[in-house]
C-alpha cells in the first residue's frame, strides 16, 4: 500500500506529456505538467513552513492551480482543506479556528479578511489564489524549483479534511487517509471502467467530495483526461458534452439541462456515462433524462466521512430511486435502533464499513466513539431499506424523520406521493412541533408553471392514499425548495421557518 500520491503516479499515462486537464478556452496541462506545478508549490509551502501533517486551508474558486494545489499537498503530506466558497467571513472563522491550518489560500479579495482571521488563529501564512490563477500565491509557488522529493505518507496520515455540509447541524471536519482515499478511488475506476480513453466534463466545486475526490480520483487514477469548467453552466455544458465520455452531477444540474427544449440525443451521443449524486435524484427526473436521451443516470450515494459507499450497477439495471448495491470493498446494512441487521424491505438505519471510511471526526473523539458501533460499521444518519434485489434505497436522514403520535414517519415516502400529482415538480416534509401529536408534518411544494392545483387537493390526494398520520397538516407553494450549492435541500431552515406554525 502506497500514499495516495504514489498510487497516481503508478496510474500516470504511459507517456506522462498525455492532457490531464483542458479549460473551456482551451488551455492545456499535461500529467507532467501538473507533476511540476505540484512540485513547485509543495517546495515553496515546505519553505514556508508548512510541514508534513499540517492542514492548508484552500478557499478559491475553481481553477487548474486549485487543482495543483490538492496534488502539491498530497505529494507533501500536508492535509488539504478546501472551502465552501459560499462560505463568509464568520463561517471560516469558525473553521479555522478549528482546524489550525499553518497556511490558507484565500480569494484575492478576501485577503484583507483572511489575514485578521489567520492572526487570530495563529495562522502563519496567507496567500491569495484568483480563478485565473493569478494571486500571490502562483506569484511565489510558480518561480520556485520543481525538484521536490515526494514524501512517501503512511496509508493512515491524513490526505486531506473536508467539513461536512452542515445540512443537519454546524461542519463536522471527516479526517481522510491516503488510505480512504485510494481505495474508494480505485473502487470507482474499477465500477465505472474509467480508462485512459475516458474525457470528462468537469462542472462542479471542488470544495466537496463530488467534484474532488470521486470526480478527480476517477480521472488521476486511471490517466484520462477532462474538460475543467469553472463552474456549472448549462449552455456551456451542453455545448461541450460532445467532447467528453463522462459527466457527473448534483440532481439540479441534470433538472437545469432537461429545463432546455433543446437539450437531448444531440449533446449526448459520445457519452458512455452520467453519473449523480450528493442528493437525491427523483425517480422522474431519471425517467425523463432516458427518455430524452436514450442514457440511464447511474446514481450512487456517499457522504463527507466515507467517500462513494454504493452505487447503480454499470451493466445491469440502473434502478430510478435507488443508489445500488456497496462498491467493491465497502459493505453496506440496514439495522435497528440497536444495530442488529434487518431483513429486506424494512426501513432502517443506513451503516457502511471499509477501508473508505474515514479515520474520526477532527477534534470530536466522543462525537467519533458514537457514530461508530463496537465493531467498526459508521452510522451515516441516513435511512433506507434493501429491496429483494439487493439495491438500497434512501429514504431521507435519521434526524429528517418525523414521530407523529409515536408512529415514524419517512418523509420520502410521502414526497414521492406528491411528487406524482400533476402540477408538481417537487415537494419536501418537514417535521414541526405540535402540541396534541408531538410533530407533524408541513408540505412545502414547488408547482409546475401556469398550474392551478391547490394545497387542499394535495393534502386531499395523500388522504387518499395514505394512513392519517402521515397526511401533513398543513401544505405550502413556494417559487423553488432552498438548496446549498450541492444542491441539497436545507429541510432544517425549512423547519425554523414553519417551527410555530401549530403553537
Ligand atoms: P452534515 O453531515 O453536516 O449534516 P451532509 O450530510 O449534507 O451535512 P455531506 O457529507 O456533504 O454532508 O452529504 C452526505 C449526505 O448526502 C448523505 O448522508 C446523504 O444524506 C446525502 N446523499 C448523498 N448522495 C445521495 C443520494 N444519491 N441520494 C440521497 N441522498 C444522498
Ligand atoms: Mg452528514
Amino acid at each position: 500500500e502506497q500514499s495516495l500520491y504514489r498510487l497516481i503516479e503508478s496510474r500516470f499515462p504511459k507517456d506522462p506529456n498525455e492532457l490531464l486537464l483542458e479549460t473551456p478556452e482551451g488551455d492545456k496541462w499535461s500529467y507532467a505538467d501538473a507533476h511540476a506545478s505540484a512540485g513547485r508549490y509543495a517546495r515553496f509551502l515546505t519553505d514556508m513552513g508548512v510541514k508534513r501533517g499540517d492542514r492548508v486551508a484552500v478557499q478559491v474558486e475553481k481553477s487548474p492551480q486549485a487543482l495543483f494545489l490538492y496534488l502539491a499537498c498530497l505529494r507533501a503530506g500536508f492535509v488539504f482543506l478546501p472551502m465552501n466558497t459560499a462560505y463568509r467571513e464568520d463561517e471560516v472563522d469558525f473553521l479555522i479556528g478549528n482546524a489550525e491550518p499553518s497556511a490558507f489560500v484565500c480569494r484575492p479579495d478576501f485577503e484583507a479578511t483572511a489575514k485578521t482571521i489567520a492572526a487570530k488563529h495563529g495562522t502563519a501564512n496567507v496567500f491569495t489564489l484568483a480563478g485565473d490563477g493569478s494571486g500571490s500565491f502562483t506569484d511565489h509557488a510558480e518561480s520556485a524549483s520543481a525538484d521536490f522529493d515526494t514524501v512517501d505518507c503512511a496509508p493512515d496520515d491524513l490526505a486531506a479534511m473536508l467539513y461536512t455540509s452542515g445540512t443537519t447541524g454546524k461542519p463536522k471536519g471527516a479526517m481522510l487517509t491516503h488510505r480512504n482515499l485510494g481505495a474508494n478511488g480505485l473502487a470507482l475506476v474499477q465500477s465505472w471502467r474509467f480508462t485512459a480513453d475516458d474525457v470528462l466534463l468537469h462542472a462542479l466545486p471542488i470544495f466537496h467530495a463530488h467534484g474532488l475526490f470521486v470526480a478527480c480520483h476517477c480521472v488521476l487514477l486511471s490517466g484520462a483526461r477532462m474538460i475543467w469548467m469553472p463552474g456549472y453552466d448549462r449552455e456551456k455544458v451542453m455545448e461541450l458534452l460532445p467532447r467528453a465520455t463522462v459527466f457527473m452531477g448534483v440532481p439540479t444540474f441534470y433538472t437545469r439541462l432537461l429545463a432546455l427544449p433543446h437539450f437531448g440525443k444531440d449533446q449526448t451521443r459520445n457519452i458512455r456515462l452520467f453519473v449523480s449524486g450528493s442528493a437525491p435524484l427523483l425517480a422522474e427526473t431519471h425517467r425523463e433524462f432516458s427518455q430524452r436521451t436514450g442514457h440511464m443516470i447511474l446514481e450512487r450515494y456517499g457522504m463527507t466521512e466515507t467517500g462513494m459507499n454504493t452505487s447503480n450497477p454499470y451493466d445491469g439495471d440502473r434502478v430510478p430511486g435507488s443508489v445500488g448495491m456497496a462498491l467493491p470493498g465497502v459493505e453496506a446494512r440496514v439495522v435497528d435502533d440497536e444495530n442488529a441487521p434487518l431483513p429486506a424491505n424494512e426501513v432502517g438505519n443506513i451503516q457502511v464499513r471499509g477501508a473508505n471510511v474515514m479515520k474520526g471526526y477532527w477534534k470530536l473523539p466522543e462525537k467519533t466513539a458514537e457514530e461508530f458501533t463496537e465493531d467498526g460499521w459508521f452510522k451515516t444518519g441516513d435511512q433506507g431499506k434493501v429491496d429483494d434485489r439487493g439495491y438500497i434505497h434512501i429514504v431521507g436522514r435519521a434526524k429528517d424523520m418525523i414521530i407523529s403520535g409515536g408512529y415514524n414517519v419517512y418523509p420520502k415516502e410521502i414526497e414521492s406521493l406528491i411528487d406524482d400529482i400533476d402540477g408538481v415538480v417537487e415537494s419536501a416534509i418537514v417535521g414541526v412541533p405540535h402540541p396534541d401529536f408531538g410533530e407533524v408534518g408541513v408540505a412545502v411544494i414547488v408547482k409546475r408553471e401556469g398550474s392551478d392545483l391547490t394545497a387542499d387537493a394535495v393534502l386531499g390526494r395523500v388522504k387518499e392514499k395514505m394512513a392519517n398520520y402521515k397526511v401533513p397538516k398543513a401544505a405550502y407553494f413556494v417559487p423553488e425548495l432552498p438548496r446549498n450549492t450541492m444542491g441539497k435541500v436545507q429541510k432544517a431552515a425549512l423547519r425554523e421557518k414553519h417551527k410555530d406554525l401549530f403553537k
